[in-house]
Order: structure tokens, then C-alpha cells, then sequence
């Protein structure tokens, strides 16, 4: 739980590239894991396929739409589709 909201927090307050990089998919993952024992004990250790299957994807989906400014360094969140091209903070091109 609290890995998760350390992760956020520090991908939307911090500037190092770097790092984000390796918090992005270490606070996604901490939070699929905690969506899925809130499923299981909910479903009493049987979480329905679907939702694991929209958890999987709408994680994915995420991951694919963060893009990291490569200019200052600000998080940005596109669609799952269109990643943001440009940084809406200070105009220049974004890298993952
Ligand atoms: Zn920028």
C-alpha cells in the first residue's frame, strides 16, 4: 500500500528520468498485486478471470501511456494510444 502511493507520489514530484523509470514499473506492479488480494479476499481466493484480465490490461494500458519529459523531467500521462508527444510543461519532445 504504501509502496504504491511512494511510488506515484515520487513519479509526479520528482524529476530524475532515471529513477522513474525503475519506480514506474515497481509502483504498478505493488499496485496489481494489492488489487488482486483486495479481489481475492473478496472473492474468497477465487478473483473472477475478467477482472484480472481488465486489472492486466488497464496496468498496460498505463505503463504504455506515461512518458517522461526528457527535457525537465515531467511526468506525463497520455492515452493508452497516443502518448503524449510533447511536454505540456515546458513544450519540448518526450522519451520514454
Ligand atoms: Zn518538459
Amino acid at each position: 500500500m504504501v509502496t504504491v502511493f511512494a511510488g506515484i507520489a515520487y513519479l509526479y514530484f520528482s524529476r530524475n528520468v532515471p529513477i522513474k523509470r525503475i519506480v514506474l514499473p515497481i509502483s504498478l506492479l505493488a499496485a496489481a498485486g494489492l488489487a488482486l488480494t483486495m479481489l481475492s479476499s473478496a472473492s474468497k481466493g477465487h478473483p473472477p478471470w475478467f477482472f484480472v484480465c481488465i486489472l492486466f490490461v488497464s496496468l498496460l494500458a498505463t505503463y504504455r501511456g506515461v512518458v517522461f519529459c526528457s527535457s525537465c523531467g515531467q511526468t506525463v500521462r497520455g492515452s493508452f494510444l497516443r502518448p503524449a508527444e510533447f511536454c505540456p510543461s515546458c513544450g519540448a519532445r518526450t522519451q520514454r
